[in-house]
């Protein structure tokens, strides 16, 4: 992952602006694989297992949830590691759509990811420069790369707030993403539990949030803020690891009310996953409330809420294997054509409806 010098790409045209995202991807494709978000690095799991404990101390053995969503005072063994929820079935379901989504990611990762991201960047770039002339050159200081970082999380925010969204809207969306609702367990491994045709929307959406705020940067600094992308990324690859992880672990992690206004905690994605009508569709975004608030889906747990997690009992169990799982998407499709409807825009299926209906 040895960097070849940062102007290696400038040199072959050097009038053209290259973006950090393009030049980062032009230097090496390896550099993006090493950081981009990924819950599984063993500082983060740490990081999870030291805030379990202040927890578990704080609050006498309370705060952890049992494979129900109720919560529940235990030991310290049951606390990290409930026997329960670690060999329920749907974490052991868990771990086989990991594995797959592991080896159908590079298609999609390399695919989409180092072609929407430099696409959308140097798009920006020259509309940029098109609506108002030639980049201004700022010079590049630290404040510059924290606001750097700060319009790409909300750039990232966004995207994943509106994408989510439209995933629990649109029936034939929610037939995919609804394979990371059918978990009736929360495990670190959870975050990644998604069909395998999610991966590529996930990874696009990512790609072009990243782009247009790499783009607007690399037009403001004349392509100097390299430095900050790496720095960006890392820290995105840091805060999502933690919060992914954490938000997918079943100890209830809770921030005060005026902190959880700004930032969802973990304990607000617990409430994503529940299955009772009164949590359905809210907490969408990744990191922070900010899009939540704006749009009428923020829901702040009270402490020690009840959250069973899944798609509720009437449909459950058509989802409990990985073969199940896997193939339900194409099922919901069939059913949807099948009956005559177009798979568009509507109310999300529930889990009664749906019950109803088959
Ligand atoms: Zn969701
Ligand atoms: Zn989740």
């Amino acid at each position: 992952m040895a960097a070849e010098p940062a102007n290696s790409t400038l040199s072959q045209n050097p009038e053209a602006i290259v973006g950090p995202f393009t030049d980062i991807v032009q230097r090496t494709t390896g550099i993006i694989a090493a950081n981009t978000p990924n819950d599984l690095h063993w500082d983060r799991l740490l990081i999870m297992l030291f805030l379990a404990l202040a927890i578990f101390v704080i609050y006498n053995g309370h705060g952890a949830k049992a494979a129900d969503g109720g919560e529940r005072k235990t030991g310290l063994l049951q606390f990290l590691l409930p026997r329960d929820i670690y060999t329920h079935v749907s974490a052991r379901v868990d771990v086989w759509l990991w594995v797959l989504e592991r080896v159908l990611r590079p298609f999609w990762f390399v695919g989409l990811f180092a072609t929407v991201g430099p696409t959308t960047e140097q798009t920006v770039i020259s509309s940029l420069e098109f609506v108002f002339g030639a980049t201004p050159a700022f010079e590049s200081a630290f404040s510059w790369m924290l606001l750097y970082s700060l319009f790409s999380l909300l750039c990232y925010d966004f995207m994943f707030f509106s994408f989510h969204y439209t995933m629990h809207k649109v029936p034939a969306l929610w037939a995919i993403h609804k394979i990371h609702h059918t978990a009736e367990v929360l495990t670190p491994l959870t975050r990644t539990r998604e069909h395998f045709l999610a991966g590529p929307i996930w990874a696009t959406g990512s790609a072009f949030a990243f782009g247009v705020a790499a783009g607007l940067f690399a037009y403001l600094f004349n392509g100097g803020i390299t430095q900050a992308t790496l720095f960006n990324v890392s820290f995105f690859s840091f805060l999502f690891g933690l919060t992914g992880a954490f938000r997918h672990y079943h100890i209830e992690f809770r921030y005060p009310r005026w902190l959880s206004v700004w930032i969802q905690s973990p304990a607000m994605h617990h409430v994503h996953h529940s299955y009772l009508q009164k949590h359905w569709d809210t907490n969408m975004a990744a990191v922070t409330s900010i899009f939540d608030r704006l749009f009428g889906t923020l829901y702040i747990p009270e402490k020690n809420e009840h959250t069973p997690w899944g798609i509720g009992p009437d449909t459950q169990d058509q989802y409990r294997s990985f073969w199940q799982n896997t193939i339900g998407p194409f099922r919901d499709w069939y059913r949807m054509l099948s009956r005559g409807q177009s798979p568009q825009a509507g109310a999300v299926p529930t889990p009664t409806e749906e019950a109803r209906e088959s």
